[in-house]
């Protein structure tokens, strides 16, 4: 078996004539926290949505523990999986966190959480609640099991998408920039929810602009320009001592 967790290799993404993603890879082990970070633009969040296919690449392939992803070539010429039940398990797989939560308005904070447990992977809904009331105590957020997502501060808002991604048990977790969203007061506690995940060893790859977060939690970090890998390395490294002109302008606020 692959000694990674997940592994994505030449990812190419073309939206018409454009090419924003040109050749990215990435592999990760198991208790592996990875971060993307670059100006914007740069394409982290379409490798990030290419990882679980919410986007379809072009090129590239994906594998997880070892497993390689089926994947055909669309009508359009970009690559799709095999087969629709295969893409529904992929994305169990690797949950999504998202900068807007993407929390369902007219659910319950709980029926948020039990909805693919219930739907995709078949659980039955009395064990689906149950796992569910433990994750969200432990985010945080126990007592608002019965409310709606819009009587919710963002921050609380933010640990219920991470409750209702845990509930799926995924091997890897992605989240798309979880605190950019938040008031600035609401940033720590996402960021703590995030810290405790990563000591409990679970894998992540993580798109952020906390570069405390991403030097402190993460032990490896893709800095991205132009759909490229510009730099990457050790975050306590790279991030101190910047090879490319480009990261040391990002750094420095420049780009
Ligand atoms: P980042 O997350 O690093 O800010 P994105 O991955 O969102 O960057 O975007 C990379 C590039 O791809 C940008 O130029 C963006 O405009 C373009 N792009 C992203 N999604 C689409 C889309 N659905 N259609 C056309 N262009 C897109
Ligand atoms: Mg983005």
């Amino acid at each position: 078996m692959s000694e990674f967790q997940l592994q994505a290799n030449g990812i190419h993404k073309r939206f018409g004539e454009r090419e924003v993603l040109k050749g990215l890879s990435l592999s990760a082990r198991r208790g592996d926290v990875v971060t993307l970070i670059g100006s914007s633009g740069s394409g982290k969040s379409t490798f990030l949505r290419c990882l679980n296919l919410l986007e379809q690449p072009n090129e590239g392939t994906l594998s997880l523990g070892g497993e390689a992803l089926k994947l055909v070539r669309d009508r359009d010429g970009s690559l799709k999986a095999a087969e629709a039940v295969q893409l529904q398990r992929w994305r169990a797989r690797l949950a999504m966190v998202f900068q807007n939560f993407n929390l369902w308005g007219h659910m319950t904070v709980l029926e948020n959480v039990i909805e693919a447990p219930v739907h995709v992977l078949g659980k039955p809904k009395a064990e689906a609640i149950e796992r569910a009331q433990a994750l969200l105590a432990r985010v945080g957020v126990g007592h608002r099991a019965q409310v709606y997502p819009a009587q919710l501060s963002g921050g609380e808002q933010q640990r219920v998408a991470i409750a209702r991604a845990l509930a799926v048990d995924p091997e890897v977790m992605l989240f798309d920039e979880p605190t950019s969203a938040l008031d600035p007061e609401l940033v720590g506690e996402v960021l703590k929810v995030m810290r405790d995940l990563a000591a409990e060893g679970r894998t992540m790859i993580v798109v952020t602009h906390e570069m405390g977060f991403a030097r402190e939690v993460s032990n490896h970090c893709l800095f991205l320009h132009q759909g490229r890998v510009e730099e990457e390395g050790n975050p306590k490294e790279m991030l101190l001592r910047p090879q490319s002109e480009r990261l040391q302008q990002f750094l420095s606020g420049g780009l």
